[in-house]
């Protein structure tokens, strides 16, 4: 199968550890929007699933609890399905996450909040940007995968759609719980990792 990712054969290797321990640098934020008041653990959950790889998910600290520090001012309705709507979220986050004194140089953003495309998560390309935005709604799959799952497409990473049994992380099935090699070696590639 093929879609705007790319195309991928099938891969069994489930247990696969990167030869050279990688660490991926992401920086979190809420909207007002958002209706949790937490990040549901899918952010802890990512940085243990990634370390059975040997990729460590450097998330910048501070991201579990919704609070005024992380969560972007006049943000209560839902990010519309436009470029330039994604563009300027995109840029409020890149700004916000600086002032929160993130160090990274390119972390990848990710924004819990409310949008108007459908699914509980989504990563659209931005126009001139290195790193995709990924936005997570605060209705999501009970596995706590949608935040490593929305990653995996600002990796570069496309649905497993070759898969017959849908507990790969890049499926939409729940609950979701492999990764194949070729997913790993993606994240090792992807802009927001830093060797
Ligand atoms: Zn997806």
């Amino acid at each position: 199968m093929r879609d705007e990712f790319g195309d991928y054969g099938i891969d069994t290797i489930t247990n696969f550890k990167n030869p050279k321990r990688i660490r991926l640098t992401v920086a979190c934020v809420y909207l007002e929007s958002y209706f949790a008041n937490s990040d549901r653990g899918m952010v802890a959950k990512a940085i243990q699933v990634l370390d059975e790889h040997k990729i460590e998910l450097d998330v910048f600290p501070g991201f579990g609890t919704k609070t005024a520090w992380n969560t972007l001012p006049n943000t209560t309705e839902p990010i519309a399905d436009t470029n330039d709507a994604y563009k300027a979220i995109y840029k409020a986050a890149k700004a916000k996450i600086r002032q929160m004194g993130c160090g990274f140089v390119i972390p990848l953003p990710v924004i819990f909040g409310e949008f108007v495309h459908r699914g509980y998560g989504i990563a659209p390309k931005v126009p001139g940007e290195l790193t995709r935005l990924c936005m997570i709604s605060a209705t999501g799959n009970s596995d706590q995968m949608d935040f490593l799952h929305e990653i995996g497409h600002a990796a570069g990473l496309g649905h497993e759609k070759n898969d017959s049994h849908p507990r790969n992380f890049m499926h939409q099935a729940s609950p979701r719980t492999t990764i194949y090699k070729y997913q790993i070696e993606a994240f090792a590639k992807a802009p927001f990792s830093v060797g």
